[in-house]
């Protein structure tokens, strides 16, 4: 049982505002769970209160249904990889590994099994008798996650493994992180990242944490949920920035009329008409929205007529234009407004400078009130439609 449970957990450094505020979790067996957030909103903190690194200010941590607020972190059953590797530098491969299991007194035979069995699952056996010098930075993460399988943990704890790896190392690692993760079999993940792809492909469950300048909600948690969960039916505005690349793109809109199936808002640059398939019950006409639509959703209409201004389209000029091969993202002028970004296939042709329609479907867009939370929608989320498909809509 690897289990985890946080009940109303508070941290405070000193007499400073608290750091982590309020925050109830579930992380079931075998789960991987992933603590995403911006810089410094608290996750580090977080993670070590599970490891017994950090006192709790409040509440309770619950590991494989124990209390083990006051059960030092030998005893809870968890094995911690930080950032830094932190492996001894005097010591080689095989004494690294076998370090922990030797300070607890293990026989020899099995350490010398448990080590081999690590060491061949994470490619390491030529390596054993190297010195972390001579290994390169990925080289060096494997062994520091060696380390923590030997002991045979319910619960793996990582701070942020791969940030130290550059971006194609960074891909292979995670990917080893995944296949390690199935062959756990029991034993829970917590894995703390700032890097929302690294969220995505790796989580079961994503715990978002809100960011530091939100004095109000800073240290608590915005959304938990599945990663498409989250990039689909985001809470608030601020998960549906953070989530997805490139960003939402947010514009200020006012609502013009409340339907049954959808609300109709008017968009402050542009004067566009758009509807929004959100349940309009709790707002009211004239209320100042924000309506939230990702570049995948702005599609460019190629075959209409500028003349004719087809509904739920909005028509602006074509500033920079990013050509990734596959897909290109075009950058949008909006006149005393925010740039947009509209993601279109990568064989699209686009003048600099001119002037494009693009169609919002009425079940992509997403609607946020002032103080930024998401009005319910009401049609589910489509995934996300190839462009061609979407742009037939308009044609
Ligand atoms: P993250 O891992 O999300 O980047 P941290 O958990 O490391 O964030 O830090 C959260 C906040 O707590 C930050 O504002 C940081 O400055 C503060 N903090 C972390 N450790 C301490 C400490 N020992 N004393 C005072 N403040 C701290
Ligand atoms: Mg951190």
């Amino acid at each position: 049982m690897a289990s985890i449970s946080l009940k109303a957990v508070q941290k405070a450094y000193g007499d400073q505002a608290p750091v982590i505020r309020e925050v109830d979790l579930e992380i079931g067996e075998h789960e991987f769970c992933v603590f995403l957030g911006p810089s410094g909103c608290g996750k580090s903190t977080l993670l070590r209160m599970i490891a017994w690194l950090e006192d709790l200010s409040e509440g309770e941590v619950w590991i494989g249904g124990q209390l083990v607020n006051h059960v030092p972190a030998a005893q809870r059953g968890v094995a911690m990889v930080f950032q830094s590797y932190a492996l001894f530098p005097h010591m080689t491969v095989y004494q690294n590994m076998a370090f922990g299991l030797k300070l607890a007194k293990t026989p020899k035979a099995e350490i010398e099994r448990k080590v081999r069995q690590a060491a061949q699952v994470l490619q390491l056996e030529a390596l054993l008798e190297r010195y972390p010098k001579a290994l390169s930075g990925g080289q060096r993460q494997r062994v520091a996650i060696g380390r923590a399988i030997v002991r045979e943990p319910g619960v793996f704890l990582f701070d942020e493994p791969l940030s130290n790896l550059d971006a194609t190392l960074r891909g292979q690692t995670r990917i080893e992180i995944a296949r390690l993760h199935q062959q756990f079999k029991k034993a829970s993940v917590v894995y703390v990242t700032h890097d929302q792809i690294e969220a995505m492909t790796l989580a079961d469950k994503i715990v978002l944490l809100h960011a530091g300048k939100d004095t109000e909600r800073y240290g608590s948690i915005a959304q938990i949920g599945a990663p498409l969960d989250l990039y689909h039916r985001p809470k608030s505005r601020f998960v549906a920035g953070f989530i997805g690349s490139p960003r939402m793109n947010f514009l200020p809109a006012r609502v013009v009329a409340i339907a049954a199936t959808h609300v109709s808002v008017r968009l402050d640059v542009g004067n566009e008409l758009i509807e929004v398939a959100v349940d309009g019950s709790d707002l009211q006409l004239e209320q100042v929205v924000t309506l939230g639509i990702r570049p995948e959703h702005l599609a460019p209409c190629k075959l209409i007529s500028l003349e004719i201004q087809a509904a739920q389209t909005i028509t602006r000029n074509v500033s920079l234009i990013e050509a990734l091969g596959e897909l290109s993202y075009l950058h949008l002028d909006q006149p005393g407004g925010v740039t947009l970004v509209a993601k279109a296939a990568g064989d699209i042709e686009v003048k600099l400078g001119a002037s494009m329609v693009f169609s919002l479907p009425s079940s992509s867009c997403h609607l946020f009130t002032v103080d930024g939370f998401a009005v319910a929608q009401l049609a589910p989320r489509p995934s996300t439609l190839p462009f061609a498909q979407e742009s037939a809509a308009c044609v």
